[in-house]
């Protein structure tokens, strides 16, 4: 719109930039258009409780959707294996810039599209880094375009037999901490430590043993699903004592880290070696990943690509430098800790409401309830949670006795209610929403009889009740309060 001239309605430039988008994108093809649309509506309806979901700002989002896309940047900033790459470098240098003032870390390596590949970047940067074979230092000295079929040959029988030590999946570690059907449980010899079967907290003496007795090469800390504070110092000295590189992925809790509600012992950056971390989860930035390491890793991370990451993506390195710059604004630090407070204000409300949760609380931004004490499995839970306008997902709990497709855990968090605005009085109403749902749902039976692990029946007129109630209250906090696309 040009300057001066009335806008007819009230417009903000973020809703300029979006219905133009939407226009342009409808002349090609208009089912995307309307998809796209409906996808706002969707998500402005649902009360989201997905801890690993957020809603980025208008600013990381536009960032993503222009010419950077178009550019290959293999290689790193001003060393590219392709030329014309001067903008791609500035973006990358201000994220990578950006990020090590953010987490305090000596080195930032932002080109991983996802978790799981920063994941893979740190593997391969550790195994470069400590397992002794010349196939391994070819590789790093090198393209991999210059290995030969012995190099490789090579390779393959130094990576064998190195062994990762992680937290079990039902205690809230991740598929990629060494797990079967993840290509770390492939290319590593894994085991788990777990949560004390009484409190359902990390017991670092268990660790401590299961460290010695294993002499991982890598010791992993991180979860998903873990609703409780760990104490990285001690990590680190664990792996110290049994030479193991200590990896942190804080894929869901880099939020807390960045907005500084985790610090000292809680903050994994200054304690591990390497760190990972998703870019989208509580950090609130693109879909994406990264690795922050100490100086010493730093020259093996850098050769994630193309060792093991396709060709980085310059456009959402755009939208991670926009978003890591939203982070370092005092903001945020507020924001991370009214996602805290939050949960802690769920995890009560859920509490006084009669529900069980693992580890009877939080120290972060998720709850895991434990739905046996309501008679259902995860399954069932979320079902009928979803039936009602509420949106969670079903998680494993320690040593869950429905196992990991049915589950007997619902997995709850508030990064992005928070970015909606709500806060902790507006908790108790969430809670109270989600034991209504939950203490008025039955299992169903199957065919024979017998009770049904997956199918559930909603007492009658809770899901419209509970809808509307969740309606009244996304309503006082709108989603993207500045885009109109009527
Ligand atoms: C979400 C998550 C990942 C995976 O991230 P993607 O971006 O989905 O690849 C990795 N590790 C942990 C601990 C996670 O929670």
């Amino acid at each position: 719109m040009a300057a001066g001239s009335e806008p007819s309605q009230p417009y903000t430039p973020e809703s300029t930039a979006f219905r133009s988008a939407l226009e342009v994108i409808r002349g090609v093809e208009p089912r995307v258009a309307d998809a796209i649309g409906a996808e706002i509506e969707d998500q402005r309806a649902s009360l989201k409780l997905i801890a690993s979901e957020n809603y980025a700002s208008p600013a990381v989002l536009l960032a993503m959707g222009n010419w950077f896309s178009d550019k290959y940047a293999e290689g790193t900033v001003g060393r590219r294996f392709y030329a014309g790459c001067r903008n791609v470098d500035t973006v990358e240098a201000l994220a990578a810039e950006h990020a090590r003032e953010l987490f305090g870390a000596p080195h930032a390596y932002v080109q991983p599209h996802s978790g799981i590949d920063a994941n893979l970047v740190a593997f391969w940067a550790v195994l470069a880094q400590r397992v002794e074979s010349p196939a391994l230092e070819r590789a790093q000295a090198r393209h991999i375009n210059d290995l030969s079929e012995e190099d490789w040959a090579q390779l393959r029988r130094a990576l064998g037999d190195q062994r990762m030590l992680g937290m079990s999946l039902d205690a809230g570690g991740h598929l990629t901490h060494g797990f079967r059907p993840n290509i770390s449980g492939k290319m590593f010899e894994q085991r788990s430590y777990g949560t004390h079967p009484a409190t359902g907290l990390l017991d670092y003496d268990a660790v401590r043993a299961a460290a010695h007795e294993f002499r991982p090469l890598i010791l992993i800390a991180g979860y998903s699903a873990y609703p409780r504070l760990v104490n990285f110092r001690i990590m680190r000295e664990i792996a110290d004592e049994v030479g193991a590189t200590l990896m942190v992925d804080m894929a869901h809790f880099a939020g807390l880290v960045a907005g500084k509600v985790f610090t000292g012992d809680f903050d994994p950056v200054p304690h591990a070696q390497i760190t990972t971390t998703t870019t989208h989860k509580s950090l609130r930035g693109p879909r994406g990943g990264m690795v922050l390491c100490d100086s010493s890793l730093a020259e093996y991370v850098d050769k994630g690509c193309p060792m093991v990451l396709g060709g980085p993506l310059p456009h959402v390195m755009a939208a991670k430098a926009v978003a890591f710059a939203e982070a370092r604004q005092p903001q945020f630090q507020d924001y991370a800790q009214r996602i805290v407070d939050n949960a802690q204000a769920l995890a009560e409300g859920l509490k006084r409401r009669g529900a069980t949760l693992v580890t009877d609380g939080t120290d972060n931004h998720l709850v895991l309830i434990d739905v046996s004490g309501y008679g259902l499995t995860g399954r069932q839970a979320e079902s009928a949670l979803l039936d009602s306008g509420i949106v969670t997902n079903r998680n494993a709990i320690p040593q869950d006795p429905n196992g990991a497709w049915y589950t007997s855990g619902i997995r709850i968090g508030t990064p992005a209610l928070t970015t909606r605005g709500l806060g902790t009085a507006e908790m108790d109403e969430v809670a109270d929403l989600i034991d209504t749902v939950l203490a008025r749902t039955t299992p169903g039976t199957t065919a024979s009889g017998k009770p049904s692990k997956a199918q559930h029946t909603l007492a009658g007129g809770v899901a419209a009740q509970v809808s509307e109630r969740a309606a009244e209250l996304l309503a006082k906090h709108p989603l993207y309060p500045g885009i109109d696309l009527s």
